[in-house]
């Protein structure tokens, strides 16, 4: 008998409580749509219902937008291992690589699905404008990945973009390091999440390539593995080289089998665990904001 006024209360409040609710699920429909019509778009077929369960647990970071305003999700799953590492993987810094956005869309429906040893944080478009607009640069012409404020940025980026890349406008590093929003939400990332160890998907060298310590190389017949080297403004550069994270960089092939990307994810995660032992003990790497600093002071010094 009492049962009645108590739900009439309930959905009065219910009522009551609606309108200041009604922003955050609104904007969150809105990031859950651009995920799974991005991720759609991409080569290959995934399965929609399980692309649409993932895409509801993306976020985005404050600040984390493109050039032209699209925000920049990311996907997390927390590891069951006793100390999971933290694996960070990114891939369409490259907006014309689209086959390696395949690989980070698939790593993120699957994380969905299964409980990893690892802690995974996945960005699949990390330059949307390029993505969109199929340019390698982001919508101010920069190569993201020559625009991270590596310690020879000021020093070598521009230098070594006239001279290595022949003025190459694909490659052209930007006006200052770090000049990007897209850098600085990458930038962001990882003082949020300190990765132990950062996965970067590429098209189309068809290889494995890690800046890190010395491993047993793995044995994937598909992509050998094989020393790429890095460049003045290169994540590898900035993450490895500056502040002790492992970088493995996997450029896929143009065609490739896209069969495999599950034991790909595995291998990645055994040699994030293999670097993250071999690594040398260095202090924790700096804030991007100390290591700005530092990075113009290098430069003034030199
Ligand atoms: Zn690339």
């Amino acid at each position: 008998m009492a049962l009645l006024p108590l739900l009439f209360i309930a959905s009065h409040l219910a009522t009551a409580a609606e309108p200041a609710k009604e922003a955050a699920p609104a904007e969150n429909t809105a990031l859950v749509e651009q995920c799974v019509t991005s991720l759609k778009a991409l080569p290959g077929k995934s399965d929609e219902a399980e692309l649409h369960s993932a895409c509801e647990q993306v976020k985005v970071l404050d600040g984390c937008k493109s050039v032209q305003g699209t925000p920049i999700f990311y996907f997390e799953k927390k590891g069951t291992a006793k100390n999971p590492k933290h694996i960070f993987a990114k891939s369409l810094i490259h907006g014309d690589e689209t086959t390696a956005g395949v690989v980070a869309r698939e790593w993120m429906v699957r994380l969905n699905k299964i409980d990893p040893r690892n802690t995974w944080r996945v960005i699949p478009i990390a330059n949307p404008d390029g993505t969109k607009a199929k340019t390698r640069y982001n919508a101010n012409g920069v190569d993201l990945n020559r625009n991270f404020p590596t310690g020879n940025w000021e020093k070598d980026a521009i230098a070594y973009w006239k001279k290595n890349a022949h003025s190459d406008k694909r490659r052209y590093p930007g006006p200052s390091a770090a000049s990007e929003v897209e850098t600085k939400c990458l930038m962001s990332q990882f003082d949020d999440f300190k990765p132990d160890f950062i996965i970067s998907v590429h098209t189309p060298l068809g290889v494995l390539d890690l800046d890190g310590p010395k491993i047993k190389p793995p044995n994937f017949k598909p992509l050998p593995w094989q020393s790429l080297g890095n460049f003045p403004g290169s994540l590898g550069r900035y993450m490895w080289k500056d502040r002790n994270v492992p970088v493995l960089t996997i450029e896929l092939k143009q065609d490739q089998d896209l069969e495999k990307f599950d034991q790909l994810q595995d291998i990645s995660g055994t040699i994030a665990i293999q670097a993250d032992q071999l690594k040398p003990k260095k202090p924790a790497p700096p804030s991007s904001k100390t290591a700005a600093t530092n990075s113009g002071e290098s430069a003034a010094n030199n």
